[in-house]
């Protein structure tokens, strides 16, 4: 069976894949707004270069650049978070939510398609204060 992809694999096994230009980085305590308390973020990560590719649908992006214009860029298909180069983000162990870290203040909770489901049916408007 000849695979001539373009180096991507399909449906890396378990979702605990990052894409690749994330780099780990040390997991730690924080603040967690759906578990409402502090929780271990024992997955952290530094996103090294824009996403061209949505990670909640898999889209490609052909040029990235563009939503990374704006202050929060989302998906255009699906509307997901897309994480900025050079900002940490992390998983709350409690929920599995992801959130940004942002020191010294609460993280900001980047939500995924089934939260933003959730909030778009009980009417609330996301903001990331
Ligand atoms: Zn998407
Ligand atoms: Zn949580």
């Amino acid at each position: 069976m000849a695979l001539f992809g373009r180096g991507e694999k399909p449906g890396t096994a378990g979702s605990a894949a990052q894409p690749s230009g994330a780099n780990p980085t040390m997991g730690r305590r924080a603040f967690c707004r759906i578990c409402n308390d502090y929780r271990n973020f024992s997955k952290c990560w530094l996103r090294a270069v824009p996403l061209n590719r949505c990670m909640c649908c898999g889209t490609v992006f052909d040029s990235p650049a563009k939503f990374y214009q704006r202050s929060l860029p989302v998906c255009p298909k699906c509307g997901e978070y897309l994480e900025h180069p050079g900002f940490e983000y992390g998983v709350c162990d409690g929920c599995n939510s992801k959130f940004e870290l942002v020191g010294g203040a609460k993280p900001g909770l980047l939500p995924n398609r089934k939260q933003r489901e959730e909030m778009n049916r009980h009417g609330k408007a996301w903001s990331p204060d």
